[in-house]
């Protein structure tokens, strides 16, 4: 291994600051789940300012357990500790860690899941140009099409060497207990649309057998074939349209699913079941 996890922009756990002590309030006490986000940001510098250190630009108002930067060079940055809750997810949050109701303030992604940050852009807009690599994947309610940045390939041997810590530390964190920041929060965030779910949890877990239940769903066309191939009459096509959000909602109410519209990991994993 070529890379350092580096404290240097530890947060200090006290009063003031967007981390709590323990795992004390959450299930089970102790975190359940890994929650994966993109930082938007071009360095994990950048990242660690915003988020790390003593004096966060956003101290008491978010932080994040890791931020993994593009390359070796950058590392890791730890911000919290995997024993101390870091405040990653939980705003305008509606789903919780299972897939279920985000109802009670125990089920928050703070209080729950060990937040990691990968450096990264996040999609195409106005100041960040799509180069030819780019991937297209399509937003949890399907209407919007989107150019994503790739992970870099020395960012996700980290993902899933820092994965692989955490497992062994929190052995009951199996390859379902990972999900996006937007699969908690679909109305508030797409981070990280298109991640390399499959290829990490693989790593992590070191069984190639873990199904890729992100990629064949990832754009509006793939999710109508897929709705299709259960018996839904939506017709082909790469609009997601009233009719698609329809299915999608009658489909989430069969299957005891949170019903809002928005095309999740949760959703993946059970469609992926039924058509396979
Ligand atoms: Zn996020």
């Amino acid at each position: 291994m070529s890379f350092l996890i580096s404290d240097r922009f530890l947060i200090p756990v006290s009063e003031g600051y967007a981390v709590d002590r323990g795992w004390t309030a959450a299930t089970d006490f102790k975190p359940v789940a890994v929650t994966w986000h993109w930082s938007a940001t071009r360095t994990l510098d950048e990242c660690s300012r915003l988020l790390g250190g003593p004096e966060p630009l956003r101290k008491g108002i978010a932080s994040a357990h890791f931020g993994i930067g593009r390359s070796y060079r950058e590392g890791i940055d730890r911000y919290v500790s995997v024993d101390d809750r870091s405040w990653h997810a939980g705003k305008n949050q509606t789903v919780r860690w299972d897939g279920g109701p985000c109802l009670e303030v125990s089920d928050k992604g703070h209080r729950t899941s060990i937040g990691i940050e990968t450096i990264h852009l996040g999609y195409a807009r106005p100041g960040i140009q799509a180069e030819s690599d780019w991937a297209r994947a399509d937003s949890p309610n399907g209407r919007w099409q989107l150019r994503i940045q790739p992970w870099t390939e020395e960012q996700i041997q980290m993902m899933i060497e820092l994965g692989r810590e955490i497992v062994a530390h929190w052995p009951h964190i199996g390859p379902n207990a990972h999900h996006g920041h937007h699969d908690l929060c679909p109305d508030y965030k797409v981070d990280p649309v298109g991640f390399p779910f499959a290829r990490v949890l693989r790593g992590i877990y070191n069984d190639p057998e873990i199904p890729d239940v992100w990629t064949p769903y990832w754009t509006a066309r793939q999710r109508r074939t897929a709705l299709n191939g259960l018996g839904f009459g939506l017709g082909p096509g790469g609009l997601w349209d009233k009719s698609c959000d329809l299915a999608l909602r009658s489909f989430q109410a069969a299957e005891g699913l949170v019903v809002n519209g928005r095309w999740s990991t949760f959703v993946s994993r059970r469609v992926h079941q039924l058509l396979n």
